[in-house]
């Protein structure tokens, strides 16, 4: 039998203590402003429930947020703008914003500049490039989201690539106007606090249970809409699960590749402005347009990196997992150069350079490092001391094949510490992204990583978690306002 545990001591204001041997305590946020104890009968024998920061006034709708990122912040600063007697509750299990301040290596890499038109910013999508042409980008642009921030107090700069930061470059400007906006607005972030269960209550709501890690505490939330941006987190997945939707099995984006190839490893820092690389996977029998990339590489101390490789991954990404991240690619050093003028420019230099070493002398046109070279020649079995005159006919054919279809084994994934990003998720076939709410459950929203949405590298994959939060609060804050018709007819295009 449970004691009676009026000898605790516990800091809560107005403690009442309750004696729930086999039950939990429910819908006390709607109904109280105490603070109350639990007796609970297994493990966790005292604990506390404070519905008091999300006490409502008569009439008043809650809002609760999982996850205060990027995504949950903004939308949750959206919903309160429109609806301010709305009462909204961000629940964060550890700091707001951890990732937006880790972002662009600290400079947090706002959105993307470069892309103003619709179909081609979807494009930027492995998974969403489908889906996202429709609505989602209409309603809520990188332009939205860069005159967001400017209007309030973020002065944001465009880097020739596209990419967008803050001019302060500090990720802390973003995080210091988020937090800020929500407080004014009277968002409510409790931080240190976990959502480990959800359910709905069959008359519209929901029943949410909040414990913290810290101490035995549990709290259990009514919301009249959830919105649900808990990012990648294994906790969210369940607790979408819990709520009747299926999850995309979560596999990494955006790494780098190990290659098995010693002396490759050798020219660590060596960067190619331009070449053409293909991945090619046992695995996949179709050819896939994206798994042919075109930019900049760069030499790794355990393989290859840079641009054309991230795009690689993330197109890649859910054919790499299933192939273990095992496969060829497939490299053309000289993408602007056919085959057949490679050879000639090597024939010409043979026939100018006659008296040259091999190693010391090599075509401009190609604009590779005598390193690089070296590695060419070495791996076609071709000596770098022998004069060009004495280099034969078949060498040479070598070594132009070499430079346009160089193939790496590719023997698993590497790290890219400047962005991750998880693919997988709620499928977009169960929400609508034009509200983002669940086409199962209403009043139920997703936004964010959390979804089956990742970009490749350059800001796109916060301007998912903008462009979603701002559609859901949207949702959220015209619904509290009594607008009750969201279109949900009208979907994803
Ligand atoms: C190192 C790094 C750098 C990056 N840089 C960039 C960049 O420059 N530009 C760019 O566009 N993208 C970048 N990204 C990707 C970007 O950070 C994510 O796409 C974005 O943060 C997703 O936002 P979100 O709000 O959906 O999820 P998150 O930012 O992951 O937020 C989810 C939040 O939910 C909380 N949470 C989860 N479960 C629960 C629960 N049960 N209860 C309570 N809280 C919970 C988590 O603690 C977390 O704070 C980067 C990612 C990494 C890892």
């Amino acid at each position: 039998m449970a004691k009676e545990p009026t000898t605790r001591t516990m800091s809560f204001a107005f403690p009442r203590f309750i004696h729930a041997p086999s039950l939990l305590y429910r819908n006390l946020a709607t109904t109280h402003e105490k603070s109350y104890l639990l007796l609970l009968p297994q493990k966790r024998r005292f604990c506390a429930v404070t519905p008091s920061s999300f006490s409502k006034s008569s009439g008043e709708e809650l809002m609760v947020v999982v996850g205060g990122g990027a995504a949950g912040m903004y939308g949750a600063i959206r919903a309160k703008t429109l609806a301010p007697n709305l009462k909204v509750v961000v629940i964060e299990k550890g700091k707001p914003l951890s990732k937006v301040r880790i972002s662009g290596g600290g400079r947090c890499n706002v959105t993307n500049g470069h892309c103003f038109d619709n179909m081609v910013l979807a494009e930027h999508y492995p998974r969403g490039h489908k889906e996202l042409r429709g609505s989602f980008f209409k309603m809520h642009s990188p332009a939205d989201t860069m005159t967001w921030f400017s209007d309030h107090g973020v002065d944001l700069k465009t880097e020739d690539d596209g990419r967008v930061f803050p001019v302060s470059n500090t990720s802390s400007s973003v995080i210091d106007c988020l937090l800020f906006e929500a407080k004014k607005r009277g968002v409510i972030l409790q931080t240190g606090k976990v959502v480990t269960n959800a359910s709905s209550t069959g008359s519209g709501k929901f029943t949410i249970k909040v414990e913290k890690r810290t101490a035995d505490y549990v709290e259990y939330l009514e919301p009249d809409y959830l919105l649900i941006t808990s990012g990648s987190s294994r906790q969210g997945y369940s607790l979408v699960a819990k709520l009747g939707h299926s999850i995309v099995e979560p596999v990494p984006s955006l790494f780098t590749f190990k290659i098995d190839d010693a002396e490759l490893a050798e020219l660590s820092g060596t960067t190619f402005t331009k070449v053409k690389a293909k991945l090619k996977l046992e695995s996949l029998q179709k050819s896939i347009p994206q798994l042919t990339q075109v930019g900049p590489m760069l030499v790794t101390h355990w393989g290859l990196s840079g641009p054309v490789i991230l795009r690689l991954s993330a197109w890649g990404a859910r054919d790499l997992s299933s192939s273990d991240y095992k496969g060829i690619l497939q490299v053309d050093f000289a993408p602007d150069i056919h085959i057949e003028d490679v050879r000639s420019i090597l024939n010409q230099h043979k026939d100018q350079f006659t008296k040259q070493k091999l190693l010391n002398s090599f075509p401009s046109e190609f604009g590779l490092t005598k390193r690089f070279w070296k590695y060419i020649i070495d791996r076609e079995g071709v000596s770098g001391d022998i004069l060009w005159a004495s280099v034969s006919g078949g060498s040479l054919t070598s070594v132009a094949s070499a430079l346009k279809h160089c193939s790496f084994n590719v023997i698993g994934k590497g790290q890219f510490k400047d962005e991750f990003v998880t693919a997988g998720g709620v499928p977009l076939s169960e929400i609508y992204l034009n509200t983002m709410e669940s086409r199962i459950q209403s009043h139920l929203f997703f936004a964010g990583e959390v979804l089956n949405i990742d970009g490749i590298t350059g800001g796109f994959n916060f301007q998912n978690a903008w462009s979603g939060g701002y559609i859901a609060g949207t949702s959220v804050g015209n619904l509290a306002n009594g607008n009750s018709q969201l279109d949900r007819k009208k979907t994803v295009a």
